[in-house]
């Protein structure tokens, strides 16, 4: 079984449309959709926004629906100068922005017994590599950094790419990073960029996230067709 997780339903939309769904399991206020693709099975759910919110979708889809893979498709906010709206990255690793505990000597995103990076998957990001390269498809990659913040402003963007040296930014990996790395559960993050997480980001964000979803859904698609 291979999770596919999105945050917003205009990310998992696209997906959707691609596979075949044979059964909707309403659970914890959410739809799982169950489905094949490929000669694989799959579950697939939006989780809604957030680190919360896609720590517990990603849960259950491991302890629930027994997923062995949990592979995440959705929009960033760019933070490297290269990146344009609609380009691809994938996350080497992903960490929390938004977690300080520097007061008591903690470097930024750390937590005690925890850590501050979380790998993904080098076969998955491999694969990735490969199909980027067969479709000749411009594909990044880099750290990727979540909060529980839509960042629209080049202060706080300058420092997350200071203090993490991350490439792009958005709301659930870093979360989904800690449960599949503690499940041990390999992790794949790709991202088609959405707005330049400066000001005006907003505006951008609700002018291409359904193309932007679109652009890595399709590439998603690509790679489990590879699977
Ligand atoms: N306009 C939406 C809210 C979008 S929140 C609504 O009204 O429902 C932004 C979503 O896209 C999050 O899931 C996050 O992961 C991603 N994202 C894209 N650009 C981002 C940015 N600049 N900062 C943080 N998250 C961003």
């Amino acid at each position: 079984m291979i999770g596919i997780l999105c945050a917003m339903r205009e990310e998992l939309e696209p997906i959707l449309k691609e596979v075949e769904i044979k059964e909707v399991i309403d659970y914890a206020k959410n739809k799982f959709y169950l489905a094949e693709f490929n000669g694989k099975s799959l579950v697939l759910a939006y989780s809604k926004i957030g680190k919360v919110n896609a720590s517990l979708t990603a849960t259950i889809m491991i302890e629930k629906f027994k997923a062995k893979k949990i592979l995440f498709s959705g929009v960033a906010g760019a933070i490297d100068k290269d990146l344009r709206i609609g380009d691809l990255i994938i996350a080497t690793k992903t960490v929390q922005h938004d977690i300080d505990l520097t007061v008591f000597g903690y470097e930024p995103g750390f937590i005690p017994e925890s850590k501050v990076y979380f790998e993904c998957d080098e076969e998955l990001n491999r694969l990735a590599r490969n199909v980027a390269k067969k479709l000749d498809i411009k594909l990044k990659e880099g750290i990727i950094a979540s909060g529980d913040q839509f960042i629209h402003s080049k202060e706080r963007k300058n420092w997350i790419k200071e203090t993490f040296n991350a490439s792009a930014i958005e709301m659930e990996g870093g979360a989904v990073g800690c449960v599949t790395s503690t499940l041990d559960v390999p992790f794949f993050m790709l991202r088609s960029i959405s707005d330049t997480a400066e000001e005006g980001a907003g505006v951008d964000f609700d002018e291409f996230l359904e193309e932007s979803s679109k652009v890595s859904a399709k590439f998603l698609i690509e790679m489990l067709k590879k699977m």
